[in-house]
């Protein structure tokens, strides 16, 4: 098997994210290859949360998040030494967005947690299990356990 070349980490900032990143950080190291990070504004949430009667504010909510997850995202990438140039922040459905984005810039491997914000309660998270089954490329999903 030849070395991964590109290796794709997606982080949605849940307090899993930073073993995630090790385990990414350590593969990228490992095999000498390239490391970039995505994160993907969920667009149900911008919508749910846009279509909610008691909020009274006339603000671009959908900036909002993105000022916010951009910001996440700048930090936990500077933590990995991850450039500019190899972050991806998007707007979309995240498990489509991941795959989209790691067939675009060809990355070979994609790390994910096996959990994220949407807890335990599943055996894999949905996020998880949507980009198992769509990705092209090698899915590796880090087993996080209940007291991680
Ligand atoms: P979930 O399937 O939502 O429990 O999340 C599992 C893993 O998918 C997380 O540990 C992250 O690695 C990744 N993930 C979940 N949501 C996002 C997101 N919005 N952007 C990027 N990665 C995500």
């Amino acid at each position: 098997m030849s070395n991964y070349k590109h290796i794709l980490l997606a982080a949605d900032f849940s307090r899993h994210g930073l073993a995630v990143a090790e385990r990414a950080k350590d593969l990228a190291n490992l095999y000498q290859a390239k490391l970039s990070i995505t994160h993907i504004v969920d667009n149900l949430v911008t919508m749910d949360m846009a279509y909610e009667p008691s909020i009274a504010y006339d603000f671009d909510l959908s900036a909002e998040l993105m000022a916010s997850a951009k910001n996440h995202l700048s930090k936990l990438a500077d933590q990995f030494n991850i450039p500019e140039n190899q972050r991806w922040l998007e707007i979309g459905n995240p498990k489509m967005e991941i795959v989209r984005i790691a067939e675009e810039n060809q990355a070979d491997l994609i790390v994910i947690g096996s959990h994220g914000r949407h807890g335990l309660a599943l055996l894999l998270g949905s996020t998880a299990n949507g980009v198992l089954h769509h990705a092209k490329c090698d899915v590796l999903a880090v087993r996080l356990q209940n007291d991680d």
